[in-house]
């Protein structure tokens, strides 16, 4: 199968958030199979870690209009392995220190797409799948069914679309009158309603109402998104395309995050092993932040520190599992929010036997505590996927959760009794005494070997790899292609 993704951010060249690992990951592992030929299309941003790919191959340039504005656009070739990147070169757009934020962003993106399309054509490369990815690329579906120049190339006579919700917030709006300044469209798909939402365009609403198929990144997002209680609006639309609309849980790297080969751990450990490697991993922690182990679990929490992460319930709830008759430890590495940073270092100045805290981002620290904690917490608000809790899981350290988006989905909670299938604590409600549930069963569990056992194995067995997501994509890939 021949399958171009479109998309505005792909490592290893950029990346600003999940996007960029999902589009990179899912590529990797499709392509992997000779029957599949992939190719990223991305643009070269000013900033793009083009060191990953020494042999970058120059494809030329090509003239590419955006409507009346006459561009151009360089092709270079970077490879991967058997997956193919082709990044789209145009200094006015894209040679600028970030990658959004920008009073243009809607024309940069409508350029890219124009860019990609014409890429394809330059290429000789004809996609059975379109991938796009959010509202950057959200128009190229449109484009494909509504003018005349795409829906009679044979290049794409049997192209079908996918479009991927990654982040429901950005809309891609834009007034009615670039329609047709930017890509040549008439202003009837805006009265029609297929384009619009409130007063405006919406580039993901018209990737919605065109794709052949839609995804977001966890069935249990994909319920909320379709909730009348939604707060992203998109529940209308996405009613309309329910059947074809799928939640497709994200994976996570297995070679990166592997605790038996893991090179920055101090003792590696498998299934098989994990009671004492786990144990030599805390101790190491602890030492590193010169703190003794108590008679509790250790708990830990690596995260953006951000209102969405749940951390002011963390902090209200956790003292009373810190003191005298528990003694539980807890690790704190994260950044963000300025008011959340003072008050996490406020709770490890009331605690400083009990509390370690790294206020940043460090990528070592983070695997020793995935290997050094009993116990990951996930209190969030909301969670679309969400990928420490996998992390977590496979590193034997069981995820505390609230029940929300992925993290409803990548969890089994134990409740104080089944532990068959169980790989984590859930709790319902984002409140404090939400939270103190979920952290007393922790703590019930820790004092209960031979349960506890059980579920770190559960834990360490589940396989959270792309391989398993990358099938489910394949899947609805050949679905859309079978639909007429
Ligand atoms: P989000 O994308 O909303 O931040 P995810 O759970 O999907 O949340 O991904 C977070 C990723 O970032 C995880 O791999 C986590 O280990 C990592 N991470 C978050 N904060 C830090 C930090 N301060 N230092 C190192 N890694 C971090």
């Amino acid at each position: 199968m021949n399958i171009a993704m479109f998309a505005s951010e792909a490592l290893p060249l950029s990346k600003t958030g999940g996007l960029a690992d999902v589009v990179y990951s899912l590529s990797k592992e499709l392509s992997k199979d000779k029957a599949n030929e992939v190719v990223i299309f991305t643009p070269y941003y000013q900033n793009a870690k083009i060191s990953a790919f020494p042999k970058m191959k120059d494809l030329g340039e090509i003239a590419v209009d955006l409507s009346w504005r006459h561009l151009h656009a360089h092709f270079w070739e970077g490879r991967s392995g058997r997956l193919r990147y082709v990044l789209i070169e145009n200094a006015y757009y894209f040679h600028r220190p970030a990658l959004y934020g920008y009073h243009d962003d809607c024309e940069r993106f409508a350029f890219f797409g124009n860019a990609a399309l014409a890429a394809l054509r330059f290429l000789h490369f004809s996609p059975d799948i379109l991938h796009v990815h959010d509202w950057q690329t959200g128009m190229i579906p449109c484009l494909l069914k509504e003018k005349e120049e795409y829906r009679n190339d044979p290049l794409f006579a049997h192209t079908k679309t996918v479009l991927t919700i990654h982040n429901p917030a950005f809309k891609g709006f834009i007034d009615r009158y670039f329609l047709a300044d930017f890509w040549g469209l008439p202003d009837s798909l805006y009265d029609n309603g297929q384009v619009r939402f409130d007063n405006m365009v919406s580039t993901l609403k018209a990737g919605i109402v065109y794709a052949d198929k839609i995804t977001t990144v966890s069935p249990s997002h994909r319920n909320e998104l379709l909730s009348p209680d939604s707060d992203q609006r998109l529940n209308g639309v996405l009613a309309l395309r329910k059947d074809d609309f799928e939640g497709i849980l994200n994976g996570i790297d297995v070679e990166e995050w592997n605790p038996s080969s893991d090179p920055f751990i101090a003792k590696t450990y498998t299934a098989k092993t994990w009671k004492e490697g786990k144990k030599a991993n805390q101790k190491a922690l602890l030492s590193t932040f010169g703190l003794k182990k108590g008679k509790g679990p250790v708990f830990a929490m690596i995260s953006r520190l951000s209102w969405q992460k749940g951390v002011d319930l963390l902090l209200e709830s956790i003292p009373p599992f810190l003191q005298t008759n528990n003694e539980g430890t807890l690790f704190i590495l994260g950044s963000g929010e300025y008011a959340l940073e003072r008050r996490v270092q406020a709770l490890r100045d009331a605690y400083p036997e009990r509390v370690g805290v790294y206020l940043g981002y460090q990528n070592a620290l983070s695997h020793q505590i995935y290997a050094g904690a009993d116990f990951f917490l996930m209190p969030s608000l909301f969670e679309p996927c969400g990928i420490s809790q996998m992390i977590a899981q496979r590193y034997g350290t069981l995820p505390i959760v609230r029940y929300t988006g992925g993290l409803r989905d990548t969890v089994d909670g134990y409740d104080g009794d089944i532990t068959k299938y169980a790989d984590g604590i859930g709790f319902r409600d984002y409140d404090v005494g939400g939270l103190t549930y979920g952290i007393s069963k922790a703590n019930e569990l820790y004092h209960k070997p031979l349960e506890y056992a059980k579920i770190v194995g559960n834990a360490l067995r589940k396989d959270n790899s792309w391989k398993k997501s990358a099938a489910a994509y394949l899947r609805l890939y050949e679905a859309a292609i079978k639909e007429e």
